[in-house]
């Protein structure tokens, strides 16, 4: 069935995931509040319309990806949730504090629409492949009702709980992820000191116990894993000023929640000085510059 989804956010990951529901025959009415990004939309076939209360008229679907927050509360109270009709689908896809996860649910469950927060994970790489993780927290029902959506534009779809334990997942994977990194930079590092090859090590650890995707897929050393970004002067990739965003987004539920994270802790103030650094454009991997300096 085509369906007219509204599509408010077109950066650098909203652009190719509206790109792949328009490719699949959907009309996508899309809306960004920056003019080169509309531009580069309406050249890759989707309808841009001048505000978000557009782009919601007569869509049965409407996604977000925003950068905040803040944001994506802002626009939930901007009329969009009465400029749509009952029982409009929201998704918002941001990655977003937990919080204002649910509060933006309650808005638009308040005003009669479906809704689940559903962050991703898998970079524009995947956003362009249609190959994105969606991790989803909501109603079963709404769940059901946007899947056959999110499979157009990701391969892995997870009903995570109710609302906002998408993000609540997305944002634990991420903090595995901060620390992780950190660690095989670690370990790479003194090994450089105590005279072992990265090699020798990446032979070693990629089949033992220190096995982990931050070693084996985004090695921080060139060599052993090719297509890491550490070949490819750590150009992003995954840039360490979005996982700064995450592990920060973490501390504050962890805060919230009044869960202990000593390691998220320590985690986040490394990358908050490796990006007050200027380095926050360097892919997060680069963080082994800064531990071998330090
Ligand atoms: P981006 O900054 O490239 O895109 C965000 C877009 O939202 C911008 O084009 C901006 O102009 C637009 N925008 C801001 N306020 C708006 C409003 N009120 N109405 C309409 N448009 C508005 O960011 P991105 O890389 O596309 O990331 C989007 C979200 O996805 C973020 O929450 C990010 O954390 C998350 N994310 C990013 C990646 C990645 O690799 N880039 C990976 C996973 C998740």
């Amino acid at each position: 069935m085509t369906e007219t989804i509204g599509f408010i956010g077109l950066g650098n990951m909203g652009l190719p995931m509206a790109t792949n529901l328009a490719k699949a025959g959907h009309k996508v009415q899309g809306f960004d509040v920056v003019p080169a990004a509309n531009e580069a939309a309406a050249k890759a076939g989707i309808t841009v319309v001048a505000t978000a209360v557009e782009a919601v008229k007569g869509a049965s679907i409407v996604i977000s990806m925003l950068p905040n927050g803040k944001l994506v509360l802002e626009l939930y109270g901007s009329g969009i949730l009465q400029a749509a009709s009952a029982g409009t689908l929201f998704i918002d896809s941001s990655t977003i504090d937990i919080d204002s996860a649910r509060a933006a649910n309650a808005l638009a469950v308040a005003a009669g629409m479906l809704n689940l927060d559903a962050p991703v994970s898998g970079g524009v790489g995947g956003a362009s492949a249609g190959t994105l993780t969606f991790m989803a927290g909501g109603a079963a029902s709404d769940f059901a009702r946007a899947k056959p959506v999110l499979e157009l534009m990701g391969k892995k779809i997870v009903h995570c709980g109710d609302a906002g334990a998408g993000q609540a997942a997305k944002i634990c994977n991420n903090m595995i992820l901060g620390i992780s990194m950190i660690a095989v930079g670690e370990a790479f590092v003194l090994a450089e000191k105590v005279g072992l090859s990265h090699q020798a090590l990446y032979d070693v650890a990629s089949t033992a116990s220190g096995q982990c995707w931050s070693l084996t897929t985004y090695c921080p050393v060139p060599g052993p894993v090719p297509t890491s970004p550490a070949n490819n002067d750590y150009k992003p990739g995954f840039a360490a000023a979005l996982m700064l965003k995450d592990l920060l987004l973490s501390q504050e539920a962890a805060a919230s929640a009044g869960a202990s994270t000593a390691l998220g802790k320590h985690a986040a103030e490394i990358y908050q000085s490796f990006v007050a650094a200027g380095q926050g454009g360097v892919d997060f991997s680069g963080i082994i510059k800064a531990i071998r300096e330090s």
